[in-house]
């Protein structure tokens, strides 16, 4: 209806310096309702210190004058800022009385040294007092409206007495008082102090830590209000701490089942008895951003409309879990009784119960600062069943943490708890009891503090991010690195839209520098970044690509180092994928490649490296199928060098062999020392790597390797060896002489023997009608030779060298893994 009452809080965070007070101003002002009841928290941090005052005077330490004086001469600063100087004057001398009032609470403080709850209910108080009186005169101040803007006293209208269970207001009482403002005419903003209110005597008190939520929830009540807007320094209730969670999202809609459940466990964004009040009114709440109007943020309400079964996912450290067990209490009725009746005598909280069905064991999780009492307790209250060896133990695990998981519609839903466990499960937490209410609302379990975070982010992700998500980390960026990540950044829109795959470059690290981005490395920005990134440490890149809030992660390592290569068996053993081009592991020693084999297996990962060999053509891949099909492979051969492949190709004899090393050099066709090319060491890792996909147990020993380099220029330099690389061009002429003699070419091919178990990688002579006569410049060729594939062998061949294809291969090893993890490709 047109008059009816609209409530805003603003908390702290919202109020924290000039700037805020304006924007906090600008949203009242938007609000077009002609009655308006603005709540207000204290300035950020105000509370805090006014609380530590207290304590400060309790110890006598000296410090208080100094800190009240700071206070004091902050909300001085924000008067001078805001408001006009007569105007600023008068709130400065109501500001010096509230002091003055404080310095004579503390100087009683400081003489008893114990603080009473009520004056530092007293104390606390102020800031309140303080940030609401500040804003009203600045929204008068400022005010073109049509509306009078009322400062109100919420300690006249708002009364509370304090039980066990908190402040709880007197409502008849409080109804009463509040016709004086309800039936205010409109227009009308009521600037309102939150956390303020009175007891039965009339003695100020307060409402608790973060009550100003709950004033806002109780004056949306008395003032029958349409809606309340907290206002926050967050889009909404997301479904995380933030904190914790960077992935966290806003969620669009709460019950307010949903949202007290997620506040009691600990999401501090709504404070829990907030919604009682608003909840028995039917009042819809939304959470809102000060800095962010425009968006919509959580709305809290009845009959929300949302699409996720869970809403929020939260985690309440200082727990301790304390285990009761015995025999003797299977089938003895009123055990449980007994027990939660001692701890409740004792006024212990209890967070989590469970017990199994078969009545061995009852588990309950208390706020480890009760745990100590707690266990007395639970010892005194069976000391006769303990004697007797009727209950045998009660143990207590003390730095526990829960993990709630909320929501209306797992009520119903099966998988969801298969879900929480199974995220836990592959995060490798261990959990340490489990309780679910029946309303099904909540599934709370109890993990070891160590491990909360981790639990939070994997289960979060388990719910809330596509699974598909995956945290890259390139290691190398060379020719081949660098192509990888343009053509991953030029593809990632693509398939985000397409494939709903969401591939996040997360860091790239060189030997000597690294780049890290929480979310993603934006396209055209990394080259700078890396070039004034921070000192490498590739453990710590390591750890930031496998986060814990991110489903997959994968290394690509396009780098050549062996370094690198021994580590391979660690990270996939903790279950990161590895993608890569780089030969190193696959060839090295059969100790380490056993040890990846076991690694990977251990970590469930993946570990592919189709791009060691003829950069993207399909060999490794073909060679599996093949096997995967029960074919046998008798034989391989080819040409596995794109630079000696073109060596062979371009050398006519017209002219020396060594002065088609030195062209090809040239236009980059060769490493910069082309003995790295001519040694056939890079040809033999090949081999190798080929020969155990085909089962053999290969090592480089076993390789008859015959290089080009001659012996006299294995130490020399690169130059050097250039021009002493002349002294074989006799040798090679006659070679290639010989071989046109018989009708045959020169090439340089690799071969590896199923059934003689000999490889070899060499100058041969082919045939000219041979396939191998006849490729393209610096063309890979590899033959299969096998029980399938035998008179007609299968061939692959193609363009087997270069940063554009090889860094495609390496693409689509990393398209394979998302494959493997379930992305539907
Ligand atoms: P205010 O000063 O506005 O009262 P609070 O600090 O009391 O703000 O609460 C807001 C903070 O709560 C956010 O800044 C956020 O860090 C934290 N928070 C914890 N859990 C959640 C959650 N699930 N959703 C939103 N915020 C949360
Ligand atoms: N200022 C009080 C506190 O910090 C109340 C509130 O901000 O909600 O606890
Ligand atoms: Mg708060």
């Amino acid at each position: 209806m047109a008059d009816d009452w609209r409530v805003h809080k603003f908390g702290g965070s919202s109020v924290a310096d000039a700037d805020c007070f304006a924007r906090v101003a600008a949203i009242v002002e938007a609000d077009p309702a002609s009655r308006v009841a603005v709540v207000l928290s204290a300035c950020k941090g105000v509370t805090d210190g006014l609380l530590a005052l207290v304590s400060s005077a309790e110890r006598q330490d000296g410090a208080t004058a100094d800190r009240l004086e700071a206070i004091e001469a902050r909300h001085a600063a924000l008067a001078a800022a805001l408001l006009s100087p007569p105007d600023a004057g008068e709130y400065g001398a109501e500001l010096h009385a509230g002091c003055e009032d404080i310095r004579g609470i503390l100087q009683t403080i400081h003489l008893t040294r114990d603080a009473s709850a009520v004056l530092r209910d007293l104390v606390a108080g102020f800031g309140e007092l303080w940030s609401s009186r500040l804003f009203a005169r600045y929204l008068r101040h400022r005010h073109t409206g049509a509306r009078r803007v009322e400062w109100v006293d919420a300690r006249d209208i708002v009364q509370v007495e304090w039980g066990s269970l908190g402040p709880a207001v007197d409502w008849a009482e409080s109804r009463k008082r509040v016709a004086s403002i309800a039936g205010a005419a409109p227009p009308v903003i009521l600037i309102v102090p939150g956390f303020v209110a009175r007891d039965p005597r009339g003695v100020q008190t307060t409402l608790g830590r973060n009550g100003s939520d709950f004033s806002a929830s109780i004056f949306g009540s008395l003032l029958d209000a349409s809606e309340i807007h907290i206002w926050t320094d967050v889009d909404g209730v997301l479904s995380a701490d933030p904190r914790l969670v960077p992935e966290a999202t806003v969620i669009d809609s709460l019950s307010y089942h949903e949202a007290m459940e997620l506040a009691y466990f600990g999401a501090k964004v709504i404070h829990p008895q907030t919604m009682a009040p608003a909840v028995e009114k039917g009042v819809p709440i939304w959470i809102r951003n000060t800095f962010a109007p425009e968006n919509r943020g959580t709305l809290i309400c009845a009959t929300p409309n949302s699409k996720h079964p869970v809403k929020g996912i939260t985690t309440i450290d200082g727990i301790a879990l304390i285990n009761v067990e015995g025999a003797g209490m299977i089938g003895v009725p009123g055990t449980a009784q007994r027990l939660f009746a001692a701890l409740r005598e004792h006024a212990i909280s209890v967070v989590l119960i469970s017990q199994g069905s078969s009545e061995h064991s009852i588990c309950f999780a208390v706020p480890m600062s009760q745990a100590a009492r707690a266990e007395q307790v639970v010892r005194d209250a069976f000391q006769n069943e303990l004697t007797h060896g009727q209950i045998q133990s009660v143990d207590v695990a003390g730095d526990s943490s829960i993990l709630a998981v909320v929501g209306d519609g797992m009520m119903g839903t099966p998988g969801i708890a298969a879900k929480v466990f199974g995220s836990l499960a592959d995060a490798g937490v261990n959990v340490r009891a489990i309780a679910q209410g029946s309303s099904e609302r909540n599934i709370s379990l109890v993990v070891e503090s160590k491990q909360a975070a981790r639990a939070l982010r994997s289960v979060h992700a388990g719910f809330y991010l596509s699974p598909h998500t995956v945290s890259i980390g390139l290691i190398g960026p060379g020719h081949v690195g660098r192509e990888f990540i343009d053509q991953l950044l030029s593809q990632r829109d693509r398939l985000q839209r397409d494939r709903n795959l969401d591939l996040r470059l997360r860091g790239i690290t060189t030997s000597s520098r690294m780049v890290l981005a929480a979310r993603s490395i934006g396209a055209g920005l990394w080259k700078a970044a890396l070039a004034k990134g921070e000192p490498a440490d590739l453990s710590g890149f390591v750890e930031h690509i496998h986060a814990d809030h991110l489903p997959h992660a994968v290394l690509v390592d396009c780098s050549s180092s062996d370094e690198v290569a021994r580590r391979y068996p660690d990270w996939l053993a903790e279950g990161i994928h590895i993608v890569t081009p780089n030969k190193r592991a696959c060839s090295a020693d059969m100790a380490l490649y056993e040890r990846l084999q076991d690694a990977r297996r251990a970590g469930g990962s993946h570990f592919l490296y189709e791009a060691t060999v003829g950069a993207g053509l399909p060999i490794i891949q073909t060679l599996r199928d093949l096997r995967e099909t029960g074919d046998e492979i008798h034989r391989i051969e080819g040409i596995l060098s794109g630079t000696l492949s073109y060596l062979f190709n371009a050398w006519d004899g017209q002219r020396p062999f060594s002065s088609v090393v030195r062209e090809a050099r040239q236009r980059g066709y060769t490493e910069p020392d082309p003995r790295d090319d001519l040694s056939g060491m890079d040809v033999a890792r090949k081999l190798v790597i080929l020969g155990r996909e085909m089962g053999l147990r290969l090592s480089l020993e076993d390789v008859r390797v015959e290089s080009l380099v001659p012996e006299t220029s294995i130490a020399c330099s690169a130059d050097e060896f250039l021009d002493r690389l002349g002294d074989v061009d006799a040798a090679m002429m006659t070679r290639l002489e010989s071989a046109r003699a018989r009708d045959r070419v020169l090439r340089y091919v690799g071969k590896v023997d199923a059934g003689s178990r000999l490889a070899s990688v060499g100058v041969a002579e082919v045939d000219r009608s041979h396939p191998f006569a006849h490729i393209n410049l610096t063309d890979n060729v590899v033959r299969f030779v096998t029980a399938r594939y035998n008179e007609s062998p299968l061939v692959v061949q193609g363009p087997g060298a270069g940063p554009a294809v090889t860094a495609a291969g390496v693409f689509a090893n990393l398209l394979q893994v998302c494959a493997y993890v379930g992305t539907h490709l």
